[in-house]
């Protein structure tokens, strides 16, 4: 069998922004795009009716390993024929590797060249996570992008440290791959789906540390690179170090990274970085802003963020975007919405989170087309400054 697991297509570009077909094993993707994160296998205060309606239209969501291994428990995931089927979930799904997650518990893990030990944020018990056991994890989720499992070490790590880690996880990127590939051999992939070009197997992302140092960047990525993932992630960003750090390692490792895969940016961002980030190469992006900030009564607009708890909206018949065509933009006010936030109506998260999503996912739309028809460069400058004009 020698399909791929997923086909990648450049179709525009725009210096080095670039609109792309991503073809997965649960249909296309137009790139860049954005996946609204569905942590415990529910992208938090909507249904994927809604996720899947023409207004918002995502087609990747990203679960998180960590929680879904630690509960329900991949016993009953599998029992129930894999995430997708568990969750009724049936467009593309992206997993991230646990990593990430171990790493922000901070003093209560302890890593070895092993993989890293932990207690459960559910239980309390103590529980090991490593290469092997985050592939098997992936498996039985059949999620169908997959990613190594990493270390991440902060951006703002001294030099030794940061070498340590991009070490141990170029060594934990060989040992994925090779679980990994043992695993699609195995048939352990609950979300197998054999199509026309595709293998209907899992696909294998690679991620790229370093923290803020540019050699160590450099070279975690080709180190990377020669295990032949079928894409790219920078990892270990948007950690708490300073914007220009993020920029600097954005700006020197997207455009070294192969143009024939897709390039993912995990945990950006801001609207605005999502359209930094897209003029430096990236294809992909996740971030909790939209849901989290939602579900804390925060909008994100055309005109900069809106927090609807403020008292100036109290009687205010706008909507919370006069240029957004969403659903929620098209029947309620901020008045009406800021009462529900302070009465405690959970249709206040609800309605909240439609709206930033609806803009985050017609933003990437956005982005798209003017690269298509050349206007990227004045749509970028046009938007940070509208962004900039009312924000609060
Ligand atoms: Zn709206």
């Amino acid at each position: 069998m020698n399909e791929p697991a997923i086909s990648f297509r450049t179709t525009a570009e725009a210096g080095n922004a670039r609109v792309g077909t991503l073809l997965t094993r649960r249909g296309e993707i137009e790139t860049p795009v954005f996946m609204p994160v569905g942590t415990a296998g529910s992208v938090k205060g909507i249904r994927f009716e809604e996720l899947e309606n023409n207004d918002l239209d995502a087609r990747i969501i990203l679960s998180n390993t960590y929680h879904l291994w630690l509960r329900p428990g991949i016993e009953t995931i599998r029992a129930c024929g894999g995430l997708h089927r568990f969750t009724g979930w049936d467009r593309a799904l992206l997993t991230d590797s646990g990593g990430f997650q171990v790493w922000s518990l901070g003093a209560s893990r302890k890593i070895s060249e092993e993989g890293t030990e932990f207690r459960s944020h559910v239980d309390g018990s103590l529980q090991f996570l490593s290469p092997e056991v985050s592939m098997e994890v992936q498996a039985a989720l059949g999620s169908d992008i997959v990613m190594v499992f990493d270390e991440c070490a902060p951006g703002n790590s001294p030099r030794e440290e940061a070498r340590q880690s991009m070490e141990l996880t170029a060594r934990w990127a060989r040992r994925s791959r090779q679980r990994f590939d043992s695993l699609q051999e195995e048939d352990a992939d609950t979300g197998k789906k054999p199509g026309q070009d595709l293998s209907g197997r899992q696909a294998l992302f690679g991620i790229v540390q370093g923290a803020s140092h540019l050699d160590l960047r450099r070279e975690s990525l080709q180190r990377t690179m020669e295990l032949n993932f079928d894409g790219y992630a920078i990892g270990g960003l948007s950690v708490g170090e300073e914007k220009k750090v993020m920029w600097d390692v954005v700006g020197e490792v997207a455009p070294l990274m192969p143009a024939d895969r897709p390039r993912y940016l995990m945990g950006v961002g801001t609207p605005e970085d999502l359209v930094e980030a897209v003029a430096h190469g990236i294809d992909m992006f996740d971030c909790v802003l939209p849901t989290r900030n939602g579900r804390n009564g925060q909008a994100f607009t055309s005109r900069g963020r809106l927090n609807i708890k403020n008292a100036q909206w109290t009687k205010d018949a706008r909507p919370l975007d006069e240029f957004c065509k969403c659903s929620v933009c098209g029947r309620h006010s901020r008045a009406y919405l800021r009462h529900l936030y302070l009465s405690g109506e959970m249709l206040a998260s609800v309605l909240l989170t439609y709206h930033n999503l609806r803009f985050f996912l017609d933003t990437m739309r956005v982005v798209r087309q003017s690269i298509r028809s050349g206007e990227f460069p004045k749509f970028r400058r046009e938007f940070t400054e509208q962004l900039a004009a009312n924000g609060e």
